[in-house]
């Protein structure tokens, strides 16, 4: 049974929005204008489905329901049209009902957790939670989120969150703003603070409390992959291997749409050399050792 915010303190949060470092202050009750995750009030859904290809450690089947907006905008983005323009079609809001339907049917189908992706899923908490809180028997909730969880977002989601799944992309500064226009705030510290948080935070039976997630880029093992790992092995070392799993990812897909100049005007539209994912692959086990895992398995 998960422990869902009160109504009175989501609204507030979107009152005075400051779920994630973006920081904007601005009232989402509104609507979204000033807003840089472009949302209202309402969490937008423009895919959902029963997935087969989150992490194993997962242990089975999960609903995954994608969320529209975001706090970065990474050139390399796979859902950048839902990411700058959460309310086209075929977007909808999540209501209690379609949730609850929903909800129902995946579980029926087999789904043993839902997990929450976008985008960026932490603009869209105060939305989300309000939807689950309805539901009797909800399934374990995973957060699939970039890292940006502002205080405000934290004390909504982390009584409610059975695992959060966070991802580590950039190794320094100078990356997070190129490649993901983090400027105006400290990336890699918000991130490595919320990877620090969701260890302390309680446990699911039967789930890891915490999934990192890296995805190797092109170009990026030096400056990216080596000090990701870096960092989680000072994070993670006093974790039990079975409370947290890192998650190195190789499928990365150069955009090819009509973005693929800014990609490669910093080295991202192409695919990974031959022997670059071997490589990083390779770091990830030296400094990870078992908790490491590759594409989920
Ligand atoms: S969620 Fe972040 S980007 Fe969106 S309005 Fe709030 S502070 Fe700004």
């Amino acid at each position: 049974m998960i422990a869902g915010p009160s109504a009175e303190r989501a609204t507030a949060a979107l009152r005075d929005c400051r779920l994630c470092p973006r920081d904007c202050g601005v009232d989402r009750t509104l609507g979204p204008a000033g807003a840089f995750c472009r949302l209202g009030a309402q969490a937008l859904v423009y895919k959902e489905l029963l997935s087969l290809g989150e992490e194993a450690a997962l242990g089975g089947p999960t609903w995954l329901v994608d969320v529209g907006g975001c706090s970065l905008r990474c050139l390399f983005c796979s859902e950048w049209q839902f990411v700058v323009r959460p309310h086209q079609q075929p977007a909808r809001a999540i209501d209690a009902a379609w949730f609850a339907q929903r909800h129902a049917q995946r579980k029926v189908q087999g789904a043993r957790t839902l997990s929450v992706v976008g985008g960026d899923p932490t603009p869209s908490a105060p939305g989300v939670l309000a939807a689950l809180a309805q539901q009797a028997d909800p399934l374990p909730l995973v957060w699939n989120c970039n890292g940006l969880v502002a205080r405000q977002a934290w004390d909504l989601l982390d009584p409610a969150v059975a695992v959060w799944s966070i991802d580590v992309k950039f190794g320094n500064a100078r990356c997070a703003e190129r490649l993901a226009g983090a400027r105006g705030f400290d990336m890699l510290g918000a991130v490595d603070g919320s990877v620090a948080r969701a260890l302390g935070g309680p446990r699911y039976p039967g789930l890891p409390r915490l999934i990192v997630r890296h995805l190797l880029m092109p170009g990026h093992l030096e400056c990216c992959t080596r000090p990701v790992a870096d960092r989680l092995a000072g994070l993670l070392a006093a974790v039990p291997v079975h409370h947290a799993v890192v998650n190195w990812m190789t499928a990365y897909v150069p955009p090819m749409d009509r973005r693929s100049r800014a990609p490669a005007a910093v080295g991202l539209s192409r695919w990974p050399d031959a022997g670059e994912s071997a490589r990083g692959i390779a770091i990830g086990r030296e400094r990870l050792g078992p908790m490491l895992v590759v594409d989920g398995r």
